[in-house]
């Protein structure tokens, strides 16, 4: 849409961007959650995109980012409303408002706290000291597409505040409204009643379709984000699926009932491995470091959680000591290694790491503690590098 209007006043300015006052501003601003409008400005010395409409107070303004030229107090100017994106954002917002009253009317106390509309997915937040699940959320948007499909009717309706306080069932947050302004009043068929400044659709079949994308949180605050976008992420997560199903040979239903089974028979064998430890013991090649031992191994065939906790434990056995344990990495001609050094041991190791640019090593550690990768894997440079720079 196009309008002519007038530049009343710039009243902020910093690098491109500019705050906007117009004479007549048909833009909705943001408020409740639904971001402001946005569109195009332009006059005949400058252009600009209009990111956002605010309220400051009873007037609003336009936040403009300019791309030629600059605006002045006073001067004529064509503002072009985007039309497509309002419209989406009406009806995000517009399914909002189903999507709370279903939930509100199926769990006893449920409250929506807050929202935040957005072009692709919006969430909405709720105080509920109870336990949801995504189920319990399917069962939701499987209600709201039905009363997007019964195409009920939306009116907006102005009240004076003292007559809005009395019609019955209308959810308002009074605090947040003055009694000196009109109330806008929104109903969706007889099922809906909300004092909302935000923009809706005339007709709930106007909003398309509803899909939730997932539930966050945990008792008593929880947060649900969805799509209008319904067709097309059923169609990629059906793919996505089925390509699944495909590789694995396991059906839709099955998959993740197998994720569970085999996250429990991981974790099995996690605790399986930590409990071997105590038993397994590798050898360690020793050589001397200035006033103290290094001990060294490669025990090629283990993986390097256990090497890690191996290395732990001769350290602890011999606290006069430096223990460093390698083995062969996942890419070729790498090598993963733990450097560890004795309580006793007067050492930084990350400096001494730093003191021996020749062994290429990508890592980090603390004080007493260094991982990392190498590509050098010969023991004896390892060796006699460690020994020089701790004789020094
Ligand atoms: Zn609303």
């Amino acid at each position: 849409m196009l309008f002519h209007t007038t530049v009343k006043k710039i009243i902020h300015q910093k690098g491109k961007e500019y705050h906007i006052w117009l004479e007549e501003n048909p833009f909705h601003p943001e408020g409740g959650g639904q971001p402001g409008d946005s569109g195009e400005i332009r006059s005949r010395r400058f252009r600009g995109k209009v990111k956002d409409c605010e309220k400051d107070g009873n007037s609003k303004f336009l936040t403009v980012f300019i791309q030629e030229g600059s605006p002045e107090t006073g001067e004529k100017v064509e503002v072009f409303l985007d039309d497509a994106r309002n419209l989406v954002l009406s009806r995000s917002h517009t399914a909002q408002h189903l999507f709370s009253r279903v939930l509100e009317d199926h769990f006893e106390g449920l409250m929506t706290t807050k929202v935040n509309i957005h072009d692709h997915a919006s969430t909405v937040y709720f105080n509920f000291d109870g336990d949801l699940t995504l189920r319990d959320m399917f069962d939701a948007e499987e209600r709201v597409n039905h009363l997007i499909r019964m195409a009920l009717e939306v009116k907006v309706l102005g009240y004076e505040y003292d007559t809005a306080r009395s019609i019955d069932g209308l959810k308002a947050k009074w605090d947040l409204l003055s009694p000196e302004e009109p109330v806008k009043v929104v109903r969706i068929g007889d099922m809906d009643l909300n004092a909302c400044a935000g923009t809706h659709v005339n007709r709930t079949d106007e909003i398309g379709g509803f899909i939730v994308l997932a539930l966050k949180g945990r008792k008593p605050s929880w947060e649900v984000k969805y799509s209008l976008e319904r067709q097309r992420i059923c169609v990629e997560h059906s793919r996505i699926l089925r390509e699944f199903s495909n590789t694995t040979g396991l059906s839709a239903t099955e998959i993740l009932k197998t994720f569970r089974n085999l996250k429990v028979e991981n974790q099995n064998l996690s605790s399986n491995i930590k409990n071997l430890i105590p038993f397994v013991s590798i050898p360690w090649n020793i050589s001397s470091a200035g006033a103290y031992q290094l001990y060294y191994s490669n025990p090629e065939s283990l993986p390097l959680e256990i090497v890690n906790q191996l290395s732990r434990r001769k350290i602890e056995e011999d606290p006069n000591s430096l223990v460093l344990a390698m083995v062969t990495g996942n890419e070729r001609n790498l090598f993963n290694f733990v450097l560890r050094k004795g309580e006793k041991v007067e050492l930084d190791l990350p400096a001494l790491m730093d003191s021996m640019p020749e062994l290429n090593v990508r890592g980090g550690g603390k004080g007493s503690f260094f991982s990392g990768i190498t590509n050098i894997g010969s023991f004896p440079k390892w060796v006699d590098l460690i020994s020089s720079r701790i004789k020094k």
